[in-house]
């Protein structure tokens, strides 16, 4: 494969030499490439700018001036301020940066400068720059305000190692050679861009370093954001492609022996949203392509029983099946419930810990490595430690979130190829569900089994604190259990220690002297954890002082309270996990949230108090964090960043990627087919680390 003239070294582009190119690396710019996807971060309207004229005290302004003249004026305060007069064709004015001398050393006569900030009252009006651009001396390609609309100020993400005007020099001065460049690498044809209402890519990075419009800045993004979705969705379809159909996966016959029975004697109706999710499973599962599916549903959407009938078809077939859960306590919480709902149709449910005892042990191992039909129930060793299940038909593996891509690609390369359902008890937006787990096809549990009592939510100021222990007490003298979380605390562990034994100090012996109280942390080993939660499910402890740790998936239906604190510093998507702990039971619940907002948090405390649906707090939680908090919680094996596509804005771009990418790997897996050469070729040259994760490469 030849180079591309973008991919040379940045010291072999005009103007840059060895001392920059060191200056540029800094901010990440290593070759030409990097230079012309280094596009500004801020643009400013001319239409935006006010001509210094007509400045007046009060205004937030903009303006373009040249330094007249400039230095450092000493006040008696001992506060150096570096003043300098700014001129344009309608006027001059003070501008003064208190405190900062130094600038002195940056900006001098005859300099044209970009500054914005307030207008103030200082010996007449002075503007006092919150932000300012140098734009260089003799730079007269950068026109007044006044010679028309149409110009866009662009500013640069730049560093001390490099300013300003000099990275706008080195743009300038490559941007056609390096704009000519990249045509070279345009994989749409034009009817595409068309239909697709994008611009060229060559056309995309014009826009974006020099545009003429605003709009035209909002194009040239959009359009790199199809290349970042498009590509990510390349190579999860690729993924997919290996995981589900290059190999076919079994095709399940369903003779309803199980699952008919089970339907008449379940003690409830299955919701809309389950009978679609069992229709399109039954149908991944029915066919010769192997199943790879996440199934997404608040917490209480009954996937467990969805999960069961997907598990009953592979029964069905004379076939095993199964259910992995992150930790051994919730392993038996599954195995318990499944055998529950299974009683009607008599299918083994079998539990398999760490916890068992030898002979128990051997005794497992046995009946499942003989191959009878049945459900096996287990943390995450069940596959991992060699667990013989030769009949092994599907894997569904509970709380996926916890799971990192890597581990995911893990689990389908087994022998036989069992189909894989991923459940998750996260809700995220669609659009974050497509972008992260874009090789799996997506099932939604957006509907909860009615007749559920939402629970009631409370934000109270830390000075109302006694008043929530005193209605935490009320619960308590009913027989009903609560929970009181403190957030983790990032400092140090030690630290973190020290808060809630402390806390879980004062509240048993002080709040609940009479009461049972137990605590539970993150520096616990995973038995005594275990032991703790299993002591609190069983009534043997009122209340629950924990740390964020407090299992995601346990449920104590005689729970029906949650208190909250520092709940300021909890993500949105955190706090819903938390309260879904309660309202599980017959038992009307609630949730006291002790927080003192700042502006942040308030916003956020308030969608939390609004609304139980964790859909919609999911939306709000990507708008108010954004993606790319998001990203870091969600995966572990990292992608890199989406740095043009914005997932709240880009769900039309997203989906049409997806379609678009999954189209491509189904007619040509290999990208052999001459037109689409550039992609592959884009796909090997830029996506290398990508391919790798995702196993494809
Ligand atoms: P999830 O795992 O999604 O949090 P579960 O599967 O544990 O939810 O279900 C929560 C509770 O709701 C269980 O007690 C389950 O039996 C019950 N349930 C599930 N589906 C329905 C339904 N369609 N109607 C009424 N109750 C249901
Ligand atoms: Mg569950």
């Amino acid at each position: 494969m030849t180079l591309s003239a973008l991919d040379r070294p940045i010291q072999f582009v005009k103007g840059v030499g060895p001392v920059r190119a060191e200056a540029l690396g800094r901010l990440a710019i290593v070759t030409a490439r990097d230079l012309l996807y280094h596009v500004p971060r801020r643009y400013d309207d001319a239409s935006t700018l006010t001509p210094i004229g007509r400045l007046e005290v009060g205004m937030e302004a903009s303006v373009v001036g040249r330094v007249r003249s400039a230095g450092v004026i000493p006040t008696r305060a001992g506060l150096r301020i570096f003043q300098a007069v700014l001129e344009d064709v309608s006027g001059m004015i003070t501008a003064s940066w208190p405190g900062q001398p130094w600038l002195a050393r940056k900006i001098r006569e005859g300099d044209r400068i970009l500054a914005a900030g307030p207008v103030k009252f200082f010996h007449g009006r002075q503007l006092q720059p919150r932000e300012f651009t140098l734009l260089g001396r003799d730079d007269d390609t950068v026109p007044s305000p006044e010679l028309g609309e149409g110009i866009i100020f662009t500013t640069y993400p730049a560093g001390e190692s490099v300013p300003q005007w000099v990275l706008r020099g080195i743009v300038r001065r490559n941007l056609d050679e390096l704009l000519k460049a990249v045509a070279e690498e345009e994989y749409l044809g034009a009817d595409e861009l068309e239909s697709l209402g994008l611009p060229s890519l060559r056309g995309a990075l014009e826009r974006l370093h020099r545009p003429s419009r605003m709009q035209e800045v909002e194009e040239g993004r959009r359009r790199l954001a199809w290349d970042e979705l498009f590509f990510l969705q390349l190579v999860q379809a690729l993924a997919r492609h290996r995981g589900a159909e290059a190999e076919p996966g079994i095709r399940f016959t369903r003779t309803n022996a199980l699952i008919r029975p089970l339907h008449e004697h379940l003690p409830f109706r299955l919701t809309e949203a389950q009978a679609r999710a069992l229709r399109e499973i039954f149908a991944d599962m029915t066919s010769a392509r192997r199943m790879n599916r996440l199934l997404q549903g608040d917490v209480g959407s009954g996937k467990t029983v969805v999960a069961l009938f997907a598990m009953l078809l592979a029964v069905e077939e004379g076939r095993q099946a199964a259910l992995m859960a992150p930790t051994e306590l919730l392993a038996e919480q599954h195995a318990r419930s499944l055998t529950e709902l299974t009683r009607p149709v008599g299918v083994k449910v079998r539990l398999l810990t760490g916890g068992m005892s030898t002979v128990e042990r051997r005794d497992r191992l046995a009946a499942l490595a003989s191959g009878e039909p049945q459900i096996v129930v287990g943390t995450h060793a069940l596959i991992q430690e060699g667990v013989e299940l030769p009949r092994l038909g599907l894997v569904v593996v509970d709380e996926q979130h916890r799971f990192g891509v890597r581990q995911r690609m893990a689990l389908g390369e087994g022998e036989g190829r069992p189909d894989v359902l991923i459940m998750s008890a996260t809700p995220i937006p669609r659009s974050l569900a497509l972008t992260l787990h874009g090789d799996l096809d997506l099932s939604v549990l957006d509907e909860l089994p009615p007749g559920r009592t939402p629970v009631r939510t409370r934000i109270r100021r830390p000075s109302r604190r006694e008043e929530v222990y005193r209605a935490v007490e009320e619960e308590l003298k009913k027989g009903r259990q609560a929970y009181i979380v403190y957030p983790q605390v990032e400092e140090s562990e030690k630290t973190e220690l020290k808060a809630a034994t402390e806390e879980f100090q004062r509240l048993s012996e002080e709040v609940f002297p009479h009461r049972r109280v137990g605590l539970v942390h993150g520096q616990l080993p995973s038995q005594e954890k275990d032991e703790v939660m299993r002591a609190f499910q069983e009534g043997r402890i009122d209340v629950l002082v924990a740390t964020s740790v407090v299992e995601v998936g346990i449920d104590v239906p005689n729970a029906t309270v949650m208190v909250i604190e520092h709940g300021e510093r909890f993500g949105l998507s955190q706090l819903h996990q938390l309260r879904g702990r309660v309202g599980r039971g017959e038992g009307e619940s609630w949730c006291a949230v002790v927080a003192d907002p700042g502006e942040v948090a308030r916003d956020r405390l308030s969608v939390f108090e609004s609304t139980t649906d964790g859909f919609r707090i999911a939306q709000e939680d990507l708008r108010i964090r954004g993606q790319g908090d998001l990203f870091g919680d969600l995966q572990h094996g990292r992608d890199p960043m989406l740095r043009f596509a914005d997932l709240t804005r880009d769900e039309d771009l997203l989906l049409r990627a997806r379609r678009q990418a999954r189209q491509v790997v189904a007619e040509d897996p290999e990208l052999a087919q001459p037109e689409h050469e550039r992609t592959r070729r884009v796909l090997l040259g830029r996506h290398r680390e990508r391919l790798e994760l995702w196993k494809v490469g």
